[in-house]
């Protein structure tokens, strides 16, 4: 006889960046400054992330595309690499994510990709504290996950190598 096991996520929605908690403006802000420095010639979906370091800092990714389409990053990965290669030893505690649709309106939230969840449980096993994502297009509904690993239940993971 199998056992179910159902998982369930839960995360924060709110009507605009107004009524979002003031830290979590400020770097939604930023992420959305950030979209206009991606380099994206190929899909013209610009995507901007900014991330809260521990230490205070905030630092901004975007996307980075490629001829050869998939050696493309994410603006997601590509800020955690800047993060951990400048302060290796500081946490990163938010990020946000946004983006400009150069093709339809930016007015919904999106969601990190497969790869890009991958590479925030690693981040947060590493410094042992959860990522909080702060989602959202240049206007618009906003979303807040307070755990990036909710976003990724049944994962791989260095667990898995034991
Ligand atoms: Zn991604």
């Amino acid at each position: 006889m199998e056992t179910k096991t159902r998982h369930t996520i839960e995360f924060d929605t709110y009507p605009d960046i107004a009524a979002l908690p003031a830290a979590d403006a400020a770097l939604l802000r930023q992420a959305r400054t950030a979209t206009r420095d991606a380099y994206a010639p190929y899909s013209r979906f610009r995507v901007g992330a900014a991330a809260l370091l521990e230490n205070g800092e905030v630092l901004t990714g975007t996307n980075q595309e490629n001829a050869s389409y998939p050696v493309g990053i994410c603006a997601e990965r590509t800020v955690l690499s800047v993060a951990s290669g400048l302060h290796p030893n500081v946490p990163v505690l938010a990020i946000a994510v946004s983006y400009d649709n150069e093709l339809a309106p930016s007015v919904a939230p999106i969601a990190p990709c497969g790869i890009c969840r991958q590479t925030l449980m690693e981040y947060q096993a590493r410094y042992q504290r959860p990522i909080r994502l702060i989602l959202a297009g240049l206007s618009g509904q906003v979303i807040v996950v307070t755990d990036s690993a909710d976003l990724m239940p049944l994962s791989f993971s260095a667990n898995s190598m034991k």
